[in-house]
């Protein structure tokens, strides 16, 4: 059976996966600056053989084409390769050696993932009905973001389905999860500095306080969680800055700057805190004889899973990845931009669970000692390639399945 095959070869091909990883790792670039990453990547592609190879893909993407032997669906997986100005601190022996540049939150992984499933499946077009584009995809960590670019210049175009995955530490490894509907937050940030009127602090009525009206306002706006919004909505308010004054007992500030993070899932409930934040702000600061300027920047929105082709990985992890727990996994309020792409087409995002606690590998994302356990290289590319067997492998019944399912 085919299936058994490709597994094989990325059993084999796994100490070479590994290198590439590593190789990543040790020369991590910060979000649009990957220079370097978009050549190795390409150079890789080349040598396996890809002649159809596209850079520079809404500034700095690269995109590859294998075009099986007969006509069919044209699949797309994305991975990331952007690394994150971290200086890190795991002691690996293959270790960042670009200073305060790390790959904490395992995009290396990622393209090293996506490149095992280019290599194996370049020995197999003539087992191929369809395309399968592979799409690798620079900075995901800093607004904008790449992948907007990337749908921007039409690289979701010719696509009939697109997959992701992120690697998960430190959720110990053994278990691929998924997540139908909204899976992941729309994070926007927003700042509201406030202007009163500074005095003597034994005088309060000769000035506008700016420590109370900011008060007011941290307060005041937790309404809009608490009130405005539907129960059955998520979402997250979070003042996380709160300045003001110089350090003296008594003088009264004239000025206080708040920041803060909005998390939401459903636009409708993100426009309305959007335009609440701005609205009470400015009444609340009129009221006390203050102004204000309030900033609002949108992040990536929502990353929404069609629930029909969720559906469709979880049954083929089920039945096929064997040797590792397959879950549903509740939704979560961080960002990723991937969101750009299942908003274009349908798809799905999934996570290869990659902690190991015995092995120490029990540090979140973005923190300096990062690191996942390898072996979810090998489970993210066998999930892949499950997901192109069932569109692309040469079993009809199947693959026709598969094109009903992207019907959303
Ligand atoms: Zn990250
Ligand atoms: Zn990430």
């Amino acid at each position: 059976m085919v299936m058994t095959e490709w597994e094989k070869e990325l059993d084999e091909l796994f100490p070479e996966t590994q290198q590439w990883r590593r190789y990543l790792h040790q020369n991590p670039e910060p979000s649009f600056e990957e220079y370097n990453t978009r050549l190795f990547i390409a150079e890789k592609l080349r040598e396996f053989g890809y002649e159809e190879i596209e850079e520079n893909v809404g500034g700095g993407g690269v995109v590859a084409y294998l075009n099986g032997e007969s006509d069919g669906p044209t699949l797309a997986f994305r991975a990331d390769f952007d690394a994150l100005r971290i200086q890190e601190e795991t002691g690996l022996p293959f270790a960042s050696q670009n200073p305060g540049v790390m790959h904490a939150c395992g995009h290396d992984g990622h393209t090293a993932i996506l490149l095992s499933v280019a290599k194996v499946l370049m020995n197999h077009q003539q087992a191929l009905s369809g395309k399968v584009k592979f799409i690798f995809q620079h900075a995901e960590e800093v607004l904008p973001g790449g992948g907007k670019a990337m749908v921007d210049a039409g690289v979701l175009d010719d696509v009939d389905a697109v997959y992701g995955l992120h690697l998960r530490s430190p959720f110990e490894y053994g278990t691929v999860s998924y997540c139908s509907g909204y899976a992941m937050a729309a994070p926007d940030f927003f700042s509201i500095q406030i202007q009163g009127k500074s005095g003597h602090a034994a005088h309060p009525n000769t000035t506008v306080d700016a420590v109370v009206v900011a008060s007011y306002v941290v307060n005041q706006l937790q309404s809009i969680i608490s009130r405005k919004k539907d129960p059955q909505e998520s979402g997250v308010l979070t003042f996380s800055t709160f300045k003001a004054g110089d350090g003296a007992h008594n003088i009264i500030a004239d000025k206080a700057l708040l920041k803060g993070t909005v998390r939401t899932f459903n636009p409708e409930v993100r426009d309305m805190i959007e335009e609440k934040i701005k609205s009470m702000a400015e009444q609340i600061c009129a009221a006390h004889g203050a102004t204000c300027e309030v900033s609002y920047t949108r992040g990536y929105p929502a990353l929404y899973n069609h629930p029909k082709e969720t559906q469709l990985i979880k049954e083929l992890f089920e039945q096929n990845r064997t040797d590792v727990n397959v879950e549903a996994t509740p939704l979560r309020m961080g960002g990723e931009d991937f969101a750009y792409f299942l908003q274009k087409k349908p798809g799905s995002y999934f996570f290869i669970h990659s902690g190991n606690e015995e092995k120490g590998i029990v540090y979140p994302h973005h923190h300096p000692k990062f690191d996942f356990d390898e072996r979810a290289l090998l489970t993210g590319a066998k999930c892949f390639v499950d997901i192109v067997d069932h569109y692309l492998g040469n079993r009809v019944s199947v693959a026709n399945v598969s094109l009903e399912a992207t019907g959303e």
